[in-house]
């Protein structure tokens, strides 16, 4: 009798998660996709990287799902750390104009009555960032991130230099999170992995972005943070060194690849753990630049330059 009714809440069990996959799949078939259905706070500038955002997370792991053990990281020297930081944070600046997102021009006043030459400045927005400050060269800042990544977990959380280290990893993370373009650059080999279920070396550094959701507790008082990367593929953070993100929204999280939940069967497809790493909030690059100074007048056009639009209208 015993045994009956354990199948029986079983059975029960599985129709309720089929439901639950079920209704979320039918939710999503049309959202599907890179670029495509960005759902409401999703209208940003960048669309490029938008996550469709699908309400649902999953609330605990299947019964029966195995959890990679955490991957032992080896402790780092502070000196080392710092170093690697202000490699990153110089690694996101556009080279042409050392972030500033303008490009500053000297003219020489051309009045010739004046004994002195009088010099004009004119700002426009730099060519190659386009106002934005940040580098357009992905392959400068991924090996320096992750890099970053791997010596975060090795941070002794005792030290006393420990808090102001991680402030000023977290406060370059996060300016990685405002890059647009490049973040999205810089995380898409780990997207593509994801999203095809392809996983990585365990050991090896990543990040990704995504949508975050509820942290799910699987037991020994240990959460999973899960980062979902698309309409069908998730990401889980165990115990993120750098938590800057309160509630769910946009992400940029890393970490280092434990491996993937073993024996689980799910709308997620194969799901892989991260430890230690990083979750800072991923929001629209802002405009650094003057604008754009399209007639080459001196005077910036305005804030939202018209592009191709004849002279004088
Ligand atoms: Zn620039």
């Amino acid at each position: 009798m015993v045994v009956h009714s354990t199948i029986h809440r079983c059975a029960c069990a599985v129709l309720l998660l089929g439901a639950i996959a079920g209704r979320s799949h039918g939710c999503r078939a049309s959202g599907d996709g890179k670029g495509g259905g960005a759902g409401p706070g999703a209208g940003t500038a960048t669309g490029k990287g938008a996550v469709p955002s699908a309400p649902d997370f999953p609330i605990s792991l299947p019964i029966g799902a195995v959890v990679p053990d955490p991957v032992t990281l080896l402790p780092g020297r502070p000196d080392v750390f710092v170093g690697r930081v202000t490699a990153l944070a110089r690694a996101l600046q556009c080279p042409n104009c050392a972030g500033t997102g303008a490009k500053v021009t000297r003219h020489r006043d051309r009045a010739p009555a004046r004994v002195v030459p009088t010099m004009r400045e004119t700002r426009a927005d730099c060519v190659d960032c386009h106002g934005t400050g940040f580098s357009v060269n992905p392959s400068r800042v991924s090996p320096v991130l992750d890099s970053l990544v791997l010596l975060l977990g090795g941070v002794d959380p005792d030290a006393p230099s420990t808090t102001k280290l991680l402030d000023k990893a977290r406060t370059v993370l996060e300016r990685l999170g405002t890059s647009g373009d490049l973040v999205e650059k810089v995380t898409a080999t780990t997207r593509n992995c994801v999203t095809s279920d392809r996983i990585p070396c365990r050991g090896t550094a990543c990040s990704v972005t995504g949508e975050v959701g509820a942290p799910i507790p699987i037991g020994g008082g240990v959460r999973l943070i899960p980062v979902k990367v698309s309409a069908h593929s998730m990401v889980f953070l165990r115990a993120p060194i750098i938590n800057a993100v309160p509630s769910g929204g946009a992400v940029l999280a890393g970490g280092v690849i434990a491996g993937p939940i073993e024996k689980i069967e799910w709308q997620w497809g194969q799901t892989m753990i991260l430890d230690g790493g990083y979750l800072v909030p991923l929001i629209p690059p802002e405009h650094k630049g003057p604008g754009i100074d399209a007639d080459k007048d001196g005077v910036i056009d305005g804030p939202s330059p018209p592009v191709n639009v004849p002279r004088g209208k």
